[in-house]
């Protein structure tokens, strides 16, 4: 099982990667504040600043929408899929969640896992999203 310092390890390690793929390859095609699908699909969210994204969100790095799909080749969708798998492995991918987000609830899982679940993988969590709503939603218990 791999350690929370590992694993940031791992997440910025794949971060740098996406976004060195999304530079090489601009499948959104940003020009005069217009991505290629007209709305940007961060519409609405609370990290949204006026520069763009202001924290390390993996998965949004990851995530593209079908017009940002048709401006890239199978050799980035291999390697961004290879990310995407590391990532979903070690439990770093949160939709619209940042980095700090990622590791508190990987914190989280640790605590309450060894305290309430142990017999179980799945557990209920309050969970505040960064758009600022919080959910019950049922998480996976990972490193089992
Ligand atoms: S993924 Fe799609 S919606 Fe989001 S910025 Fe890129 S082109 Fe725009
Ligand atoms: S967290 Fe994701 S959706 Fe929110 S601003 Fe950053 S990239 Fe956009």
């Amino acid at each position: 099982m791999k350690t929370v310092e590992e694993k940031m390890k791992i997440f910025d390690d794949l971060y740098s990667q996406a976004c060195e793929l999304l530079a090489q390859y601009n499948p959104c095609k940003v020009t005069n504040g217009e991505c290629c699908r007209k709305v940007f699909c961060c519409y609405g969210c609370d990290y949204l600043g006026p520069k763009g994204c202001k924290v390390e969100a993996l998965l949004c790095r990851i995530w593209l929408c079908e017009s940002a799909k048709r401006n890239v080749d199978t050799s980035f969708i291999a390697k961004m899929l290879n990310i995407y798998n590391i990532g979903k492995k070690h439990g770093l991918l949160v939709a619209r969640g940042s980095r700090k987000d990622v590791f508190d609830l990987i914190s989280w899982d640790a605590e309450e896992y060894s305290r309430n679940v142990c017999d179980s993988r799945f557990a209920l969590v309050h969970f505040e999203f960064p758009w600022g709503k919080t959910y019950k939603i049922v998480a996976v218990v990972n490193n089992l």
